[in-house]
């Protein structure tokens, strides 16, 4: 009886050094840092965060690739996602009309809106805030400063890396800027015109001087009724433009039917607007689908 205490005792202790020693050598191998968990509503701000955050964050997103962010309907993982983060980077400006339906089922994380403080664009109601406003890199600064911001708040201790990632960021950013003003002026003038399904380059439109047009106004609002593909074709009638577009999140039909019906063809570089590409390819960056999106629409106004 007393042996068998004793072995006991001894198996414990054995036990307990296996544990601890093994505990300790798990350490070791991960980096000091524990990741924060960020969530952001989708793919487009999930890359601008990452590139703020760095290793420090493990980012993910609410709305999956290829799906458009304004309308979603949130599934008990989504709620998940978002309470175990350390912070839910949205939008904001409407964009995500769900998110209170998200948030009624969340409790506890902060959410903060990346738009803050731009100087909004309103939509033809002359009331409601365009939310597209990624969709011009200049915004995206003032994005970088409000991760900043909150990054700094909830991981004081990564405030160096986070700096340093913002400055290199805003860098990128402001060398996309100089080489979009380049391009554009390339285009000739009587064809700048934008002309997309959704009208999401109103904010890109005016801090470069392009005309922009969609069948509707917002994904949103998407109907693609006959008046709406009216209102294009007679647009495209009098305007003498070589390309429409078409992008990535949205159903082809409703542009085919206005490339038909006016004659002005669908340029085969798909547009960007509110997803980056899934491929993993130039685009699935912001940077990089905006590059993409400049290539595409300077290469076939040019024609
Ligand atoms: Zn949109």
């Amino acid at each position: 009886m007393f042996r068998k205490k004793i072995f006991s005792m001894i198996s414990i202790i054995a036990l307990a050094s296996i544990l601890l020693v093994g505990c300790n050598s798990g350490e070791d191998e991960t980096s000091e840092v524990e990741e924060l968990q960020v969530t952001t509503s989708f793919s487009v701000i999930a890359d601008i965060v990452e590139q703020v955050a760095g290793e420090r964050a493990n980012v993910d997103y609410v709305v999956p690739i290829g799906e458009e962010p304004h309308e979603h309907e949130p599934v008990p993982s989504d709620f998940q996602k978002v309470t175990d983060s350390d912070v839910f980077f949205v939008n904001g400006l409407g964009l995500e009309e769900w998110l209170e339906s998200l948030m009624d089922n969340v409790t506890d994380t902060p959410v903060v809106e990346l738009s803050e403080g731009i100087d909004t664009i309103k939509l033809a109601d002359g009331e409601t805030d365009d939310p597209h406003a990624w969709l011009n890199p200049n915004n995206v600064n003032m994005f970088v400063d409000n991760i900043l911001d909150e990054l700094i708040e909830i991981d004081p201790d990564g405030e160096d890396v986070y700096r340093e990632n913002a400055d290199n960021y805003k860098q990128e950013l402001a060398e996309l800027d100089e080489m979009i003003q380049e391009k554009v002026e390339q285009v000739p003038e009587e064809n700048r015109l934008i002309v997309l399904s959704e009208d999401a380059f109103i904010y890109f439109g005016a801090a470069y001087g392009l005309e922009t047009e969609g069948i509707w106004e917002l994904n949103a609002h998407e109907e693609g009724t006959p008046q709406q593909i009216a209102r294009v074709v007679d647009l495209l009638g009098e305007r003498d433009i070589p390309y429409v577009f078409l992008e990535s999140t949205i159903n082809p039909v409703h542009m085919e039917t206005v490339s038909s019906d006016s004659g002005v063809p669908i340029y085969d570089m798909t547009i960007f607007t509110d997803a980056v590409a899934e491929d993993g390819g130039d685009a699935s960056s912001y940077i990089g689908m905006m590059e993409h999106n400049v290539e595409a629409i300077t290469s076939a106004l040019s024609e």
